[in-house]
C-alpha cells in the first residue's frame, strides 16, 4: 500500500490554508519566549496565572522528585497510587467542596474515562455544540445516543432532554468555552438538567484558577453545589501550570470511576512529583487572588483597546479573548504579520472551529504587563488594513 493517498489529503489541507505545524519552544512558558530561535512576546499560552515557571512550583517539583523519584511506575490500581497523588486528591476535593476527587493523567483522558464509565448504549449524552474535542470524543466512544444542543442554550437542551427516554442522561458542557472564551450559563443548565433527571458534567479546564473567589472556577463563581453539578472536571496543565486533570464529586461517582473508567485503570499514574508540585500550585491558586485581579485588569485593557481599533471581539470576560476574523487565510495573514513584529498569537482555523469563524485566539496571563498588552494593540493597529 502506498502513502500517496495520505499525501493527497495533506496537500488538500495545505491548499485550504489549514495546514498545521509545530513551533519549537526553547524557553520556559512566560510572556517572553524563544520560539524557532526568535525571541517574542507570546499571547497564546494557557498558563493563565503564570505558574508554569514559578519558583515555588519548580522547588516543589524538585522536592517531589527527591521524595518520590521520577516515574509513577504502575497504574493507580496496581502500585502507582502514591501518597503525593492521594494528598492532592484530598486537597482538590476540599477546595472544590466535593466529597472526593480523582486524578487523571490528562484532561483528555479524564473526559473519555468519565463519560465511558457512566454511559453505554442504553443511555444518552447531550453536548453543547462547541464542547471541547475530548468531550465530543468521549460521548461518541461511549456508544450512548449522542446529541448536540445549540451553543449555551438551555431551551435547546430542554427540547432534546424532554424527548429522551434513555436510562441515564448526561449533559456535558465546557465551563469556559475554549475557543470562544464565554462562560456557560450553568445555573440554567443545572436547573434544566435536574428537572429532566439528567446529570450535569462541567469541564472547567479554562475556569479553574481563573474564576471564583478562591479560583475554584465557574461553579464557585455561580455558587453551584454538588447537586447542581454532580460531575465536575478540571485540568491542571492550564491555570495550575503543571499537568494532569481531576474529577470531583460524590463517593459513588469516584468509586464508579475507579472501577470502570478505562483511561484511569489502564495507564501509568502521573509522575508523583507532578502531583507534589500541583499541591504547591493549589496553594498559590487559592491564596494569590491578585493574579485573578491582574488578569481582569489586562482583559479590560485589551478589550477596550481592540474594540477602539475596530476589531470584532467575542462576549468573553475570561483570559481567552478571540478576535473574530472569519476567513482562514486572513487569520493567517494577521498571525504572520504579528509574528514579523515579534508577537505570537495563534490563528485558530477549522476544524478546531466551525468553517468561516477563523480567529486569532489571544490569551492573557497574569504575568503579562500593561505595556506588553499595549505592544499587541499597537501591532494590531498597524495590521488593521485588511480587516475593516
Ligand atoms: C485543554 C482541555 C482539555 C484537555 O486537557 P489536557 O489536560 O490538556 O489533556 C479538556 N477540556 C478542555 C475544555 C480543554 O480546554
Amino acid at each position: 500500500m502506498s502513502f500517496d493517498q495520505l499525501e493527497a489529503a495533506l496537500q488538500e489541507r495545505r491548499t485550504a490554508h489549514l495546514y498545521r505545524r509545530r513551533r519549537l519552544l526553547e524557553s520556559p512558558q512566560g510572556p517572553e519566549v524563544s520560539v524557532d530561535g526568535q525571541n517574542c512576546l507570546a499571547f497564546c499560552s494557557n498558563d493563565y496565572l503564570g505558574l508554569a515557571n514559578h519558583p515555588a512550583l519548580k522547588q516543589a517539583m524538585i522536592e517531589g522528585v527527591e521524595r518520590f523519584g521520577v516515574g509513577g511506575g504502575a497504574s493507580h490500581l496496581v502500585m502507582g497510587h502514591s501518597s503525593a497523588h492521594h494528598e492532592l486528591e484530598e486537597a482538590l476535593a476540599e477546595w472544590t467542596g466535593r466529597p472526593r476527587a480523582l486524578l487523571f493523567s490528562t484532561g483528555y483522558m479524564a473526559n473519555l474515562g468519565v463519560i465511558n464509565a457512566l454511559l453505554d448504549k442504553q443511555d444518552a449524552v447531550f453536548e453543547d455544540r462547541l464542547n471541547h474535542a475530548s468531550l465530543l470524543d468521549g460521548g461518541l466512544l461511549s456508544g450512548a445516543r449522542f446529541q448536540r444542543y445549540l451553543h449555551n442554550d438551555a431551551a435547546s437542551l430542554k427540547q432534546r432532554l424532554d424527548k429522551s427516554d434513555a436510562r441515564r442522561k448526561l449533559v456535558v458542557t465546557d465551563g469556559v468555552f475554549s475557543m470562544d472564551g464565554d462562560i456557560a450559563d450553568l445555573p440554567e443548565l443545572a436547573r434544566t438538567s435536574r428537572e429532566a433527571g439528567a446529570w450535569l458534567m462541567v469541564d472547567d479546564a479554562h475556569g479553574m484558577g481563573v474564576l471564583g473567589q478562591t479560583g475554584a472556577g465557574c461553579v464557585e463563581q455561580f455558587g453551584l453545589s454538588q447537586s447542581d453539578v454532580p460531575v465536575l472536571m478540571g485540568t491542571l496543565g492550564k491555570g495550575f501550570g503543571t499537568a494532569g486533570a481531576f474529577v470531583a464529586g460524590s463517593e459513588a461517582l469516584i468509586e464508579t470511576l475507579i472501577q470502570f473508567a478505562r483511561s484511569y485503570i489502564y495507564t501509568t499514574s502521573m509522575p508523583p512529583a507532578v502531583a507534589w508540585a500541583t499541591l504547591a500550585s493549589l496553594k498559590l491558586v487559592r491564596e494569590e487572588s491578585w493574579r485573578r485581579e491582574k488578569l481582569q485588569a489586562l482583559i479590560q485593557r485589551f478589550r477596550s483597546g481592540a474594540q477602539q481599533l475596530g476589531y470584532e471581539l467575542m462576549a468573553s470576560e475570561t483570559p481567552i479573548q478571540p478576535i473574530m476574523i472569519g476567513d482562514a487565510a486572513e487569520a493567517m495573514r494577521l498571525s504572520e504579520g504579528l509574528e514579523t513584529r515579534g508577537l505570537f498569537v495563534s490563528a485558530i482555523r477549522p476544524p478546531t472551529v466551525p468553517a468561516g469563524s477563523s480567529r486569532l485566539r489571544v490569551t492573557l496571563s497574569a504575568t503579562h504587563s500593561e505595556q506588553q498588552v499595549d505592544r499587541l494593540l499597537a501591532a494590531l493597529d498597524e495590521l488593521r488594513g485588511g480587516v475593516a
